[in-house]
């Protein structure tokens, strides 16, 4: 979608290989941290290459307005947002149409997962913040957000790992970036809950076939596996630092 089109690059070298030396099916190098914030009740740090996002959770807490409050579970509350320096160009400190969009878009996608019914009249809320955009941001937003619910100790049926897939020069590509992305024929952000066997997100732009879409689902579910694991080990590591520290 957004940022400058220029150009078209070659997207699949003569060699196979991506134009930023990737197979197909690899994804970028991810880092994860959680407990990145000391005023929130979790936190997350999610990067996948030059996509870098921080995820925020406060709550259960009172809802406030109190009209917002729902008698027989908690709220869920999601704001993205793309820092003004995230782009290439800068962008609006206020909200736009997109993020207005993806807030919903991540939240539904969160929604599945989260035990709300616990607790009846709170609110949860998940602040997004991207600071660094290069394709991908609410898939690695969703990757974050799951991770700073987790860390705030919010009861969860399972975690949320996503990750958007494309076709870009023909060929199916796992963890598109920004350029392929603005000039490939089709990308597909894909959300799951692995242990439930749950797709919570998954959006289509462009043109596959029944078998390419098939195909490229399955690309993405592997890249959730991979992204999935990676999840539990930082939040297993957190502990293993506290019990060191003990
Ligand atoms: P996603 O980030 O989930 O892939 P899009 O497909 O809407 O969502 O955007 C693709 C990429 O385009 C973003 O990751 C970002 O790098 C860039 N982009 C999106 N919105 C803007 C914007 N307003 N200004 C500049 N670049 C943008």
């Amino acid at each position: 979608m957004g940022g400058a089109k220029g150009e078209k690059p070659k997207l699949i070298l003569e060699n196979g290989l991506r134009h930023d030396g990737r197979r197909p099916d690899e994804l970028r190098p991810i880092k994860m941290q959680v407990g990145v914030l000391k005023n929130a009740n979790g936190s997350a740090y999610v990067e996948f290459g030059k996509t870098r996002v921080i995820a925020a959770v406060y709550g259960p807490r009172e809802a406030q307005p109190k009209h917002i409050a729902i008698p027989y579970r908690a709220v869920l509350r999601c704001r993205y947002h793309m820092a003004p320096f995230s782009t290439d160009d800068r962008k609006s400190p206020a909200p736009t149409r997109r993020e207005i969009e993806l807030s919903k878009v991540i939240r539904e996608a969160l929604e599945p997962v989260v035990l709300t019914e616990m607790f009846p009249r709170a609110a949860i809320d998940v602040f997004i913040e991207v600071i660094s955009a290069d394709g991908g941001t609410r898939t690695t937003s969703l990757t974050a957000a799951s991770l700073a619910l987790a860390d705030a100790g919010i009861p969860m049926k399972d975690l949320v790992a996503a990750v958007a897939v494309g076709k870009v020069d023909g060929v199916l590509v796992l963890d598109i970036d920004q350029v392929e992305d603005n000039f490939g024929e089709a990308d597909m952000p894909v959300a799951a809950a692995p242990a439930l066997g749950e797709i919570t997100l998954l959006q289509l732009n462009g043109v596959l076939t029944r078998e390419e879409f098939e195909e490229a689902l399955d690309l993405a579910l592997k890249g959730i596996e991979q992204i999935y694991r990676m999840q539990k080990e930082t939040l297993k590591k957190k502990y293993l630092e506290v019990e060191v520290e003990v």
